[in-house]
């Protein structure tokens, strides 16, 4: 029987109740798993502000392993009673942790970090995570061993930052490293390039890590331990008994994922569903039992009573406007500014034109950026240039939208009923998603209106 790949997250590795968790869970899976890790919680956002302290400052290298070190031991101190296990696994982490500190003190040195420094940097919460798990598993008697992604070939396409991995070169050698009769555990986040260098999988990417190399060994699901009941009909600290959705498929899954579901790496759908290999969330704070996912994502299509699943919002979305009476009937303004915005490594969520705009949806860390790209581009007919960020993204994913009549007719009349005003929407992008912008100060009450009318009037 294929193995089951397990990937708990930095939500999961918060507290000493957290690892006890851990353990139960492992313990509860009766054949040897492979199991993905993050960083605790927090480290990584850490390491980030290290690597960028450390380019002008050289105490930075000693103080963020001396922390590192204090926060493992600690950890460390809660779980073994046994000196010498003690002593060994902290000597492990000790010799990672002057790697990262030679690391750092050559960024200080330079007062400069490559992508490929800047990329190996942050895989040290993942590898410290690694040995950590391990060797508390170990110590209880349980067979485990680190499997770095270097030692098993998860091979990228050596994208720095956003990698992806290169199924042909690595899933035979994956597949071959992890067939042991035994625990492997996987530091998440990262492969390696061809070259050997360190490639993140993009900020959450241990989702997609796990997920990756659940399809090289062909696994019997991918089993990801969050701390919330998996996927909800809406966020619940918005709406107060959110309906579980038992089932999604994994497009529904990623339209979710994409729109701001934070429960999924958007991308953790992408190696598993040709594969049919399925997505299984458990929460860790209930009873730790393998059997009873809260949502499995399969190919499988449900369609609900109500069509809509869920409804999810995100604040991460900007606007990049170009005003001119005529954009929309010129050919070419879209190719030089999509152009632009690729050469600077700006994704491009959504475009939505008419005659006298264009409209470019953008993550809005880029908007600045963009901002100073587009406008220095020689457009005759853009008579403006414009950033809008006080928008909100509200979108609603169920199989059947596009087939059934009256889901939009039902989402406006419910936001005008509660004087929400859209400011643009977009249905038919995927035939399971209908999204619209609304002001940020009316996200909220958004969510709420679409809630009440799908979820909570039968
Ligand atoms: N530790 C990484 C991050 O915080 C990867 C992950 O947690 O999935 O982004
Ligand atoms: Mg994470």
């Amino acid at each position: 029987m294929p193995k089951t790949v397990v990937k708990f997250g930095g939500s999961n590795l918060k507290s000493k109740e957290d690892i006890g968790r851990i353990i139960q869970v492992v313990k509860n899976y009766r054949d040897p798993v492979v199991i993905v890790i993050s960083a605790f919680y927090g480290v990584t956002n850490y390491l980030i502000d290290a690597l960028e302290k450390a380019r002008h400052d050289e105490s930075v290298a000693k103080i963020t392993t001396a922390y590192l070190l204090r926060l493992k031991r600690e950890a460390l101190e809660l779980y073994f009673a046994d000196q010498h296990q003690l002593t060994k696994i902290s000597a492990e982490i000790g010799i990672q942790l002057n790697e990262l500190e030679r690391f750092l003190q050559g960024i200080a040195l330079t007062g400069d970090a490559s992508a490929a420094l800047e990329d190996h940097v942050l895989s040290y919460g993942e590898r410290i995570s690694a040995i950590f798990l391990t060797g508390i598993l170990a110590s209880l008697g349980i067979e485990a061993r680190v499997a770095l992604p270097e030692s098993i070939g998860l091979v990228t396409d050596g994208d720095f930052g956003s990698a992806s991995v290169d199924f042909v070169k690595s899933t035979a050698s994956v597949r071959e490293a992890l067939s042991g009769d035994y625990i492997s555990v996987i530091p998440g986040y990262y492969g390696l390039s061809l070259e050997g260098k360190t490639t993140l999988f993009g900020r959450g990417g241990s989702d997609y890590a796990a997920a990756a190399i659940a399809r090289c060994i062909g696994a019997q699901s991918l089993d990801i331990w969050k701390d919330v009941n998996g996927f909800l009909s809406a966020d619940p600290k918005i709406i107060e008994n959110p309906v579980p959705i038992l089932q999604l498929t994994y497009n529904e899954a990623a339209e979710l994922a994409y729109f701001g579901a934070k429960i999924l790496h958007p991308r953790t759908v992408e190696p598993l569903s040709a594969a049919h290999i399925p997505i299984r969330i458990f929460n860790i704070t209930g009873d730790a039992d393998v059997s009873k996912p809260l949502t499995v994502i399969c190919a499988e299509k449900v369609v609900s009573k109500g069509i809509l699943k869920s409804v999810t919002f995100s604040e991460d979305f900007g606007i990049l406007k170009l005003k001119g009476s005529g954009v929309g009937a010129k050919p070419g303004i879209l190719a030089k500014v999509t152009t632009a915005l690729h050469g600077a490594g700006i994704n491009i969520s959504s475009v939505l034109t008419s005659q006298i705009s264009i409209n470019i949806l953008i993550a809005k860390k880029d908007l600045s950026i963009a901002y100073t790209l587009v406008s220095a581009i020689d457009l005759s007919v853009v008579a403006k240039v414009q950033i809008i960020d006080d928008i909100s993204v509200v979108a609603v994913v169920g199989n059947g939208i596009a087939e059934n009549y009256g889901v939009a007719a039902r989402i406006f009349t419910a936001l005008a009923r509660n004087g929400i005003n859209v400011l643009m929407s977009c249905s038919g992008a995927s035939p399971i998603v209908s999204y619209f912008l609304v002001k940020s100060t009316d996200c909220i009450a958004a969510v709420k209106s679409i809630h009440h009318e799908f979820f909570e009037t039968f």
